[in-house]
């Protein structure tokens, strides 16, 4: 991603408002759901992560091989898995990218669409492995979709929602090969969302014209995975939802289900979301795979850290500098609200 003040600031026209109902879940099922944890899959050398844990430059074979392992992960778990094949002129000549698209049951209408990019940046001069940039981001991703999947089968009484689901997009491409810019960045992303603008989607349930129509929100996840982040809130339009977050934080630190993350200060961060950031509904701050959908009227929620860890575009950027706690922490937040929005309850009431 690129910080950059310069995009100009009138996406917001276009932006239409969700609204919906948003059930909290109740502390017993909260305390369910951060039981799903195994912090062995979330660990750096686990069996979950460690493989994403690799160099995965778009077009080498070492990309394919990561794209490879995600789309199995979710073809193990029985969901719609999609490849969005292309090639695009790069500074280097043409490349070969492919995003991943998986649905947990394509028939719904509506989509809640979490996404982050899997290709790592290409650095010639020394090994780039994108720990939080973004392997930590897609394995959280992966996690949410393995932990909640028994919840989310069809007919279960966990899952009474009939008209909404969640599809994960693992975008390829993010990261310029040599200088962010409008055609060297988010090749993807800049795909993906053209692709779908032009594409024709009809439902019985649903009046809407293409792709984008289906999607509620957007949730992009970057640059995770190291301690004291502190998430702006980019957007008015999503705004409620990172006050739905902000809840969901507090609500699972209430019930003593975050584990303990200290600041470098030496003092415990109270929360990791930041409703004063001088970036507040300043997304236009930040460009990454979410632009060429906000631009086309998507809903966005933009979840990642201002400022950028430490580590960013530099060889520190690999598991040295993730923390296991905040991974755990992040994962069962996410896995909550995904279990919210979808309204997802791992304890029904039975008489319901
Ligand atoms: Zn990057």
């Amino acid at each position: 991603m690129k910080w950059s003040m310069l995009l100009n600031r009138l996406f917001f026209c276009c932006i239409p408002l969700i609204v919906q109902c948003y059930k909290e879940l109740p502390n017993e099922s909260l305390r369910h759901l951060a039981k799903f944890t195994d912090p062995e899959r979330l660990a750096v050398n686990g069996t979950l992560m460690k493989p994403l844990l690799v160099e995965r430059v778009s077009g080498t074979s070492a990309n394919i091989r990561v794209r490879e392992y995600i789309v199995q992960h979710f073809e193990d778990l029985g969901w719609h898995v999609e490849l969005d094949e292309f090639t695009d002129a790069t500074p280097f000549g043409e490349k070969q990218f492919a995003n991943i698209i998986v649905t947990q049951n394509p028939d719904k209408p509506s989509r809640l669409v979490l996404a982050a990019h899997y290709d790592s940046m290409y650095q010639p001069d020394f090994e780039f492995i994108g720990a939080t940039d973004s392997a930590i981001p897609c394995g959280i991703l992966m996690n949410i979709a393995e932990t909640l999947d028994d919840l989310l089968s069809d007919g279960s009484i966990h899952y009474r929602q009939k008209d909404k689901t969640v599809q994960m997009i693992f975008f390829d491409g993010e990261e310029a090969f040599q200088q962010w810019g409008p055609t060297d960045s988010i090749y993807g992303a800049r795909h993906l969302a053209e692709k779908w603008e032009s594409s024709i989607v009809t439902h019985p349930k649903k009046v809407m014209k293409n792709r984008l129509d289906q999607m509620e929100v957007l949730v992009l996840l970057d640059l995770l995975g190291t301690p004291n982040a502190q998430f702006p809130n980019f957007y008015r339009s999503t705004s409620w939802l990172f006050y739905k977050l902000i809840g969901i934080e507090n609500r699972l630190n209430n019930q003593s289900i975050l584990k303990t993350v200290s600041s470098k200060t030496g003092e415990r961060l109270i929360s990791m979301f930041n409703p004063n950031s001088f970036l507040t509904f300043m997304g236009e701050a930040i460009g990454d795979d979410h632009v060429p959908f906000l631009t086309r009227g998507v809903n966005i929620l933009h979840m990642i850290p201002h400022p950028f860890p430490s580590v960013w575009h530099n060889r520190g950027d690999n598991a040295d500098c993730i923390d296991q706690a905040v991974v755990e922490n992040l994962a069962v937040i996410f896995r909550t609200f995904a279990a919210e929005y979808l309204e997802l309850d791992p304890l029904p009431h039975n008489e319901l």
